[in-house]
């Protein structure tokens, strides 16, 4: 598409009071004067000479350099959308050419981040007393941003909110926020349909109007969020807040029984007290409050929870501690390192394998606790790619030890996560592929972890594992959730009992009796049972009269690095094998 085409006219043609470059002037001035009063953005093109003027608010949101430019169209190429620009400019000349009017037109203009912004832009032609358009004036208004109002709940919604820090009136050490939610509005939803959700937000909002004093404010954060602000308690703040939520509540629990019990629904609340918000940013404000509200979920339903500051910054550790992470990952995981554990026979003491553990280096270079770290990974996603790389350093660490012990078999910790939402069996299938190895070399761990057997994905990657001929062992045996019935659901090739349990039955005679009829039932499953956590030769001798099939423990050796592994435990010559009885 061409440049527009300017009408080739002198200034003096036109006959009006002012002259066009002064009229000009004075539009431009009316628009900065607007600027700071409105959302939208307003504008004056003038057609003659080729100049633009817009609000200078719409350099921060537009990818725009100034807010007085000339060469028009070809300045316009550099903050309209590519695909829509011909259709501006062609809508443009209609105007200049005194075609039409004016000019409304919906397309997309670039934002700071040149990302595509869907604007409307409407404008009214000038013209002078010959007829001839002089300027285009008019406004443009972002569409879909920042909705002020929701008229569903009839409030206001956070954009006032951060007006209202903006202006400093939330610096004062009196009052509390409280987050308020409907507690799993989702699945309401499905229940009972659309219509219900807004009949559920009408009542609890009703409900919350109806306890608050009118000097609190009510806003709506998201469809199932609200947040009232106070900056009137003066005594207790959080038990003026604790108050206001009880009343709601038992509102709330009112209005179902007078309506029959037709939809049952409950909400939590999150709690601030102003002391702790006087000094905060509204982007900061919003952390906390998103920190709120996750701790509200934490939590569970129809329960209340009160800001503290030292969880917060356990939580701003944890973020920070998850970027690390991340940065490291994306860095050819560096900063990452596989260990591995020996885990000998029962009977003998000979190394039989290896168990992996995954370490991370934090910035000062200690090493951090998996404990610590994994929760992360998989509440990130990034246990995925993280345990598929330890998937094939494990095997070649792997194929290393089976030149000193021909069927070294390498165990790998795997997460529910991996499981669920990531193509566990191919990844293995490929990994054993690459490094040449056969499915029998590799063990993978599980933790029961109390839905693990009800899952058919789970039961489903179980059986084909097995099919594929890889060991499965039911890792943690002794705590948190396990029970007998997943051994029968599952039927893993391997139970390891935990160390909390070997210590039991090392100390107490009725928990080795507990641990020895375990073993002998296990065995007569057909299963292998592994014993965890064996630190010293009192514990190793309690046990071992019970005949596990594997021993894992410090006594035999700590988790090391590869290097320390294959030199120390193994030794340098690939024909010679250890024995730690
Ligand atoms: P786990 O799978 O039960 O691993 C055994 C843990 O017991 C390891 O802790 C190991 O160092 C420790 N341990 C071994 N022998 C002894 C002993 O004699 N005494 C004592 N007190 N502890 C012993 P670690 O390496 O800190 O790992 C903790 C947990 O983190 C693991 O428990 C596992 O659940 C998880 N984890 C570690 N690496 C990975 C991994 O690569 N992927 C996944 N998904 N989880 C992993
Ligand atoms: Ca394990
Ligand atoms: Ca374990």
């Amino acid at each position: 598409m061409e440049k527009i085409q300017v009408k080739e006219t002198q200034a003096d043609e036109f006959q009006m009071t002012e002259s066009p470059i002064k009229t000009f002037e004075y539009l431009c001035k009316t628009v900065q004067d607007f600027s700071d009063c409105m959302e939208d953005f307003l504008y004056v093109y003038d057609l003659v000479h080729d100049k633009y003027y817009i609000s200078p608010s719409a350099l921060k949101r537009f990818n725009i350099e100034e807010e007085l430019f000339s060469d028009v169209s070809e300045t316009h190429r550099t903050f309209v959308y590519e695909k829509d620009y011909d259709m501006l400019i062609a809508d443009l000349q209609r105007v200049i050419d005194g075609e039409v009017d004016g000019h409304n037109l919906t397309y997309r203009w670039l934002d700071r981040e040149k990302k595509p912004v869907w604007i409307n832009c409407r404008g009214k032609s000038i013209r002078g007393k010959d007829g001839v358009p002089l300027f285009l004036i008019g406004c443009i208004n972002e569409l879909g941003r920042y909705p002020v109002a929701d008229q569903a709940s009839g409030l206001l919604t956070n954009i006032v909110i951060k007006d209202f820090f903006n202006t400093g009136k939330s610096h004062t050490k009196i009052g509390f926020i409280m987050c308020i939610s409907i507690d799993d509005l989702h699945h309401l939803n499905e229940w009972n349909g659309k219509k219900n959700e807004v009949t559920v937000v009408q009542e609890v909002v009703d409900c919350i109007n109806k306890e608050m004093k009118e000097t609190q404010m009510l806003y709506r954060l998201l469809k199932d969020q609200f947040v009232i602000i106070d900056y009137e308690s003066e005594s207790d703040s959080t038990e003026c807040a604790i108050e206001l939520y009880e009343r709601i509540q038992s509102r709330i629990e009112q209005r179902i029984e007078q309506n029959g019990y037709q939809t049952l629904y409950t909400i939590s609340g999150g709690i601030i007290s102003n002391r702790d918000t006087e000094k905060l940013s509204y982007d900061t404000m919003i952390q906390v409050t998103q920190f709120i509200l996750e701790k509200m979920r934490e939590q569970g339903p129809s329960t209340i929870y009160c800001y503290k500051e030292s969880e917060y910054n356990e939580f701003l550790d944890k973020r920070y501690l998850l970027s690390d992470l991340r940065k490291a990952m994306l860095n050819d995981y560096q900063r990452y390192e596989v260990y591995f554990q020996p885990i000998v026979n029962g009977n003998q003491g000979d190394i039989y394998g290896a168990e992996s553990l995954l370490r991370f280096y934090c910035s000062d270079g200690t090493m951090m606790s998996p404990v610590k770290f994994i929760p992360l990974l998989e509440d990130s996603g990034m246990i995925i790619p993280v345990g598929r790389w330890i998937i094939y350093q494990a095997l070649s660490f792997c194929k290393k030890c089976r030149q000193y012990i021909p069927d070294f078999k390498i165990s790998v910790n795997i997460s529910y996560v991996q499981i669920l939402k990531s193509n566990i069996v191919e990844t293995i299938e490929n990994a054993l592929k690459e490094n040449k190895l056969p499915p029998q070399c590799l063990v993978v761990e599980m933790t029961e972890s109390g839905y693990l057997e009800k899952s058919m994905i789970v039961k489903k990657v179980w059986s084909e594992l097995k099919t594929l001929g890889v060991g499965i062992a039911l890792d943690d045996f002794g705590t948190g959730y396990s029970n007998w019935s997943s051994i029968g659901i599952l039927l893993p090739n391997t139970i390891k009992l935990d160390r909390e349990f070997t210590i039991k039955a090392v100390k107490n005679p009725y928990e080795h009796q507990l641990m020895t009829h375990i073993i002998e039932a296990t065995h007569s499953l057909n299963l292998k049972i592994c014993v965890e956590g064996i630190e010293n030769e009192q514990e190793l001798h309690a046990i071992s009269s019970m005949e596990p099939d594997s021993i894992q423990g410090y006594y035999f050796g700590k988790p090391c690095t590869e290097s320390t592994f294959l030199n120390n435990l193994l030794g340098s010559d690939p024909a010679e094998t250890s024995n730690f009885s």
